[in-house]
């Protein structure tokens, strides 16, 4: 699944605070079209990765590329630089993200959410935004709740106008970070059939950090284990789960599943 042009490739990769060392010499390359599950223990730099991929936080060593872009180079040391900040909104625009809290803004209505990047960024015409989103929220089964605000919408829905929001910026990358985490348990699996709903376009692609097994077994053309900032085990995901190969990652299953 690999083959062809990467979306994401880090080398090298390192990132401290203060003391500690959060990506720990990290190489990663992931396909166009990709679907990728991370797990691993609180802590490991699951996040870390994403919010780097999400230009959100920066790097001290290595490099990163997304979509054949060089967010960050390397000089001859292995030192970290960024790219201009005109190159980073344009690397940036690529890539979308949901968070485990919903993050929508809370005095705009469920529409005006998913309106509000391609309006103000994209520089979409407004009656064109309006016909995207409520396109998009019918997808994700809201359009009856587009004049709501996100005060009166359950977690569920909440996270599934967060999951619109992102789309409606066309991102060639998806990233998805504990999305159902904070969810009541009987609402995990309406955010997951989005979520799965979006995972049959072939040319997205997706990383995603969740402790969902069953789904990451059904979703992932590829699973890969985080610890201590780098991965540990990665693999096609049912030798993954059937036959994971290091005590680590045998510990992690055991304790999770
Ligand atoms: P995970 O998502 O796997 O639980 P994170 O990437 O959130 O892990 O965090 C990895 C480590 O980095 C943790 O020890 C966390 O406390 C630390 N960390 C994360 N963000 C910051 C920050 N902004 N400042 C200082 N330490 C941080
Ligand atoms: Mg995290």
């Amino acid at each position: 699944m690999s083959a062809g042009p990467f979306s994401v490739q880090l080398r090298n990769v390192t990132k401290r605070f203060g003391a500690s060392t959060v990506l720990n010499d990290l190489n990663l390359e992931v396909g166009q079209g990709e679907k990728l599950v991370v797990i691993g223990p609180s802590g490991s730099g699951k996040s870390t990765l994403l919010r780097v991929l999400m230009t959100l936080e920066g790097i001290d060593r290595g490099s990163v590329s997304i979509c054949g872009r060089e967010l960050w180079s390397c000089d001859s040391t292995g030192a970290a630089r960024q790219a201009s900040a005109r190159q980073t909104r344009t690397i940036r625009s690529d890539v979308g993200m949901v968070f485990q809290s919903f993050n929508l803004f809370p005095h705009l209505t469920a529409l005006e959410n998913v309106t509000e990047g391609p309006i103000r960024v994209l520089k979409m015409p407004k009656e064109k935004a309006v016909s995207l989103g409520k396109e998009l929220l019918r997808r994700v089964g809201l359009e009856d709740r587009c004049d709501y605000y996100p005060a009166r919408m359950s977690g569920g829905q909440q996270q599934r106008v967060a999951i619109a929001r992102a789309m409606a910026m066309r991102p060639k990358i998806l990233l998805f970070d504990e999305v159902t985490s904070a969810l009541d348990p009987e609402l995990v699996g309406e955010v997951l059939a989005v979520i799965r709903e979006l995972t049959h376009q072939k040319e997205l692609t997706v990383i995603m950090v969740t402790h969902q097994m069953s789904f990451a077994r059904e979703i992932a053309d590829r699973v890969c284990f985080f610890d201590h900032g780098r991965i540990v085990e990665e693999g096609e995901p049912y030798q993954f789960f059937s036959q994971p190969k290091s005590a680590r990652t045998q510990a992690f299953l055991k304790s999770v599943l």
